[in-house]
C-alpha cells in the first residue's frame, strides 16, 4: 500500500518550526535535537532533520547522509552526559513499524548495564527533568 503524503500539521513540523516549545539541545542549518517527552530512558532525544519526508522511506538521500554525522555527535553526548555505557540508536518507518509521529527522525537513547528501555511512547517526562537533561546534554557537547 502507498503511504500517505507528508503532513506538515505533526508535532515535529511545529517544533522546527516554534509552534510548540521543545527541550532544544542542537540546532544546525539542516538538523535539531531535543529531548524526547516520553524518554525510554534517561537522555533519550530526537535528532530531527529540518527537510520534510515521513521517514527513511522517502527521505532524500542527501538529508540522510547529513544526518548520521550529526546522530554521532549527539551519541557521543549523550553517552557522556549520562555516564552511559552505551546508547541505543532506533529509528521507525511507518504505523507498522511503530512510528507516531510522521516527520523523519531518529531516536538516541543512553543506555546503562543491565537496565531495560521503558516502553515506546509511555509516560511523559516532568518538564524540569527534561530541562536538566538537556542542559547535562548541551553541557557534554559543548565540551565534545
Ligand atoms: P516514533 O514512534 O514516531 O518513532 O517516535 C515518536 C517519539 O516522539 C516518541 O518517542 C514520543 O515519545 C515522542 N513525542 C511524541 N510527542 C512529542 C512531543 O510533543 N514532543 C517531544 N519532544 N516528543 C514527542
Amino acid at each position: 500500500m502507498t503511504a500517505p503524503a507528508y503532513d506538515d500539521g505533526n508535532i515535529f513540523a511545529r517544533i522546527l518550526r516554534g509552534e510548540i516549545p521543545s527541550h532544544r539541545v542542537y540546532e544546525d542549518e539542516a538538523t535539531v535535537a531535543f529531548m524526547d517527552v516520553m524518554p525510554q530512558g534517561p537522555g533519550h532525544l530526537l535528532v530531527v532533520p529540518k527537510a520534510a519526508s515521513r521517514n527513511l522511506l522517502d527521505a532524500d538521500p542527501a538529508v540522510l547522509a547529513g544526518l548520521l554525522p550529526v546522530v554521532q555527535k549527539l551519541a557521543r553526548a549523550a553517552k557522556a552526559a549520562f555516564a552511559a555505557d552505551g546508547v541505543t540508536v532506533l529509528q521507525f518507518n511507518e504505523g507498522a513499524a511503530g512510528q507516531t509521529v510522521f516527520h523523519l527522525h531518529i531516536h538516541v537513547i543512553p543506555r546503562h548495564e543491565g537496565v531495560p528501555l521503558v516502553a515506546h511512547s509511555g509516560a511523559m517526562e516532568k518538564p524540569e527533568v527534561l530541562a536538566e537533561n538537556a542542559a547535562k546534554v548541551r553541557a557534554a557537547l559543548a565540551a565534545l
